[in-house]
């Protein structure tokens, strides 16, 4: 389902302006317009889907494809020494537009960007955590 007031939802319908670089039937990829790096893309389904978790699995089967023939040429065409795939879900994790997408940013050796930081497992506590986890799939 489209969502009338959804930004991306928007873009899909064409009603605000959107730098384009692949439109394959069920999904859509543009500039982020605020990019980590020049040439962030995010991929997105044209249908309305909040999160990950609302997301059929042939759909995100099709945003994988396309997020890796994007990072591919990222490399190529902006001669990118790798890339990061990024999906933020729910607000915890910083998602801010409620129509998932994946972010594909190009990285560059010298872009000085620093992973995420690392906690540690107290003695014993990492398979409590990996039981609870696994419970659950
Ligand atoms: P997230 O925090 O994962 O929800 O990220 C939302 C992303 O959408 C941010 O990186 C924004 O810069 C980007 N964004 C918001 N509005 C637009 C727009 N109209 N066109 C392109 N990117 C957008
Ligand atoms: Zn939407």
């Amino acid at each position: 389902m489209e969502n009338k007031d959804c930004i991306f939802c928007k873009i899909v319908r064409g009603e605000i302006p959107s730098s384009n670089v692949l439109d394959n039937g069920k999904i859509i990829a543009f500039l982020d317009v605020n990019p980590v790096n020049k040439g962030h893309v995010l991929v997105v389904a044209k249908e309305h889907y909040e999160t990950l978790l609302d997301i059929p699995d042939n759909i995100i089967k099709d945003m994988i494809i396309a997020a890796k023939k994007i990072g591919k040429s990222q490399r190529k065409a902006l001669k990118a020494d790798g890339f990061n795939l990024g999906m933020n879900n729910f607000a915890a994790a910083g998602q801010e537009v409620f129509h998932a997408h994946i972010h594909v940013i190009p990285r560059f050796e010298s872009d000085g960007l620093k992973h995420w930081p690392a906690k540690k497992y107290d003695e014993g506590e990492m398979d409590k955590v990996r039981e609870k986890i696994a419970t659950f799939l």
